[in-house]
């Protein structure tokens, strides 16, 4: 199994990124589509600075977006009870379901600029070209080209008005 650098795409020795739910779940839809590499992902040396720079800023999103999400839903489940709704439980119930579906949606946006981390302290596998780390070969393709299997067509059909 070789070992790619999620940020560069070179097959590189480096650290390992952290399985959690989202990689997993990116996972589970690559296989769905048959386009799995299984490859360890790794965050090599040379981009481990910039990893790092990445999941910090996913991160301070992520609360702010979580704080966002949070207030929202709180606003409009307790909003209506002091203007004298929450008599009616079904209403209240309903409203909470739909604030909860709100506050989903947001970090689900949230989740759009997600970032994995890594464990850094140890290395998994090993280089792709001939054990060197930091050679480039001549004929390798820039790594823009090979990077983006472009799984979101959501903003892809947009166009400026
Ligand atoms: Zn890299």
């Amino acid at each position: 199994m070789p070992s790619v650098c999620i940020e560069c795409g070179n097959e590189r020795m480096g650290y390992p990124v952290r399985e959690d739910y989202v990689i997993d779940a990116i996972r589970k839809v690559k296989s769905a589509l048959g386009v799995a590499k299984n490859n360890t992902l790794v965050v090599c040396q040379g981009c481990a600075d910039l990893r790092k720079q990445k999941r910090e800023k996913f991160e301070q999103r992520f609360v702010q977006y979580g704080a966002v999400a949070v207030i929202a839903f709180l606003l409009l489940v307790l909003v209506p009870v002091f203007f004298g709704g929450g008599k009616n439980l079904v209403d209240m119930i309903k409203t909470a379901i739909m604030a909860a579906v709100l506050a989903l949606v947001v970090i689900l946006f949230a989740l759009l600029s997600y970032s994995p981390a890594y464990e850094p302290g140890k290395t998994v596998g090993r280089d792709g070209v001939g054990g060197m780390a930091t050679s480039k070969e001549p004929g390798e393709k820039p790594v823009h080209a090979q990077k983006k299997p472009a799984p979101k067509p959501t903003k892809a059909g947009k166009r400026r008005k």
